[in-house]
């Protein structure tokens, strides 16, 4: 590699076009790199699902000018009402909306993943100097002198990539992380979500409105928000189930879901109803790895610390990341390792904190009596601003504080 590769010419490669390696294409497309990105699937299909992307995730978007493009695609629910799943009774309702992008200076998005997909792969498009390699799957990583070096299987045989930096952003089970010496594989967590979106007139009335709804019970809780400019209902349903299913996603039987939320609030059960299908997700979890870079590797997004869902910020932490990542490599250009230990020695306390959080919604929302007697007690003592206070930390954040 030459002196002058060391800058903004230097060749990127990245490993995984999900939300983390997409948003990453585009901070180091937009700097000037030539960007390869290596993907495994054929053709990039999202699941049929919402995803909620808060103020610290959508700043680094807005940042990278897809404000207007999300404005159109994405939602910004009035507030968010919690309940208790039996009997339906309101505990909290925390201001999302206007409230959220007054205090956090960006918006709170809920939007359909295929949109953010979408949104992400037109600016990806737009970059002259970015490729998007579709059907490669990486196999294995070296490194040679400044150069790290990917193999990848593709149709026509193997092939080969080199760049200056290569990103694993290849998810839970990342090639790339065993490929720089973490074979371990996550742990299924004992949680199972199940996911379904209907059309809003088919569902009950209640569920129309510009709010995202968590309702909480022993052993499980639900989550819905509208996608679509109201048009759809996103509905997500945790239980606890001790058989563990690798993989992505399997048809779940309506039946099953059913009997498991017996004896929740009707009007829960009447949401189910009008679902359509549903896809059920296994999830699985893993500390944060012990190392999320080696030379000239690095780790972002699920690949480095898959986060479990209660909190909302798997997809948005992948964001923040690949924004942290981007300015490192800017600030070191000659240094890449440093740059990389630097990202990391940042990402780690924040990803630990995050991890830790969600496990702990998971406890809290799944609670059964007295303690969630008590739970309620407490949530409803803070009020919607004291809940919103609990998450400062979380929300205030931006790439270069
Ligand atoms: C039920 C549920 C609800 C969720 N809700 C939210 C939410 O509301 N908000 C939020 O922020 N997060 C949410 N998440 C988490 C979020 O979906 C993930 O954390 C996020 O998608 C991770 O993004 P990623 O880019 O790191 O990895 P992924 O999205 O997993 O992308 C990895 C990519 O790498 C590709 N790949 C894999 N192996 C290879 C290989 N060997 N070579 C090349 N390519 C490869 C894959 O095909 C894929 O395209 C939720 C998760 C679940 C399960």
């Amino acid at each position: 590699m030459s002196a002058a590769q060391a800058g903004s010419d230097m060749p990127i490669l990245i490993a995984g076009a999900g939300i983390g390696g997409l948003t990453a294409a585009l901070l180091f497309g937009r700097a000037g790199h030539p960007v390869t990105v290596l993907e495994k699937r054929t053709r990039i299909e999202e699941v049929g699902a919402g995803i909620q992307l808060s103020p610290n995730a959508s700043q680094v978007l807005v940042g990278l000018g897809l404000g207007p493009a999300l404005g159109r695609a994405a939602g910004e629910p009035d507030r968010l009402l919690v309940r208790r799943g039996m009997s339906g009774a309101r505990l909290v309702a925390m201001p999302l909306g206007k409230t959220m992008r007054e205090r956090f200076g960006a918006p709170y998005y809920v939007v359909h993943r295929a949109d953010l997909q979408t949104v992400l792969l037109d600016a990806v498009r737009s970059l002259p100097n970015v490729r998007l390699l579709f059907g490669r799957s990486v196999t294995s990583v070296d490194q040679e002198g400044a150069e790290a070096i990917v193999s990848v299987t593709e149709a026509n045989g193997p092939e080969t990539y080199r760049g200056g930096l290569l990103i694993g952003a290849d998810g839970l089970w990342s090639r790339v992380a065993a490929a720089i010496g973490d074979q371990s594989e996550p742990d299924f967590t004992g949680f199972v979500a199940w996911r379904g979106v209907v059309d809003a007139e088919k569902a009950p009335p209640p569920f129309r409105r510009q709010e995202t709804g968590l309702w909480l019970g022993p052993g499980a809780h639900v989550v819905h928000y509208p996608l679509r400019a109201g048009k759809l209902v996103n509905v997500v349903a945790v239980v606890s189930d001790r058989n563990a299913e690798p993989g992505w996603s399997r048809p779940g039987a309506s039946d099953q879901l059913r009997r498991r939320f017996g004896n929740w609030s009707p009007e829960l059960k009447a949401l189910f109803d009008s679902v359509p299908e549903w896809q059920v997700w296994s999830l699985f979890d893993r500390a944060p790895r012990t190392s999320w870079t080696s030379g000239r590797t690095a780790l972002l997004g699920d690949a480095a610390h898959p986060i479990l869902p209660f909190l909302a910020q798997g997809g948005a932490f992948a964001i923040e990341d690949a924004a942290v990542l981007a300015h490192h490599v800017k600030g070191k250009p000659g240094d890449v390792p440093a740059a990389l230990a630097a990202y990391a020695a940042a990402r780690r306390p924040r990803a630990a904190a995050i991890q830790a959080a969600a496990r702990r919604n998971g406890t809290i929302y799944h609670m059964h009596d007295p303690f969630a007697f008590a739970r309620d007690l407490v949530m409803k003592r803070i009020g919607g601003d004291g809940l919103m206070n609990r998450y400062t930390w979380l929300y205030d954040w931006g790439p270069t504080r």
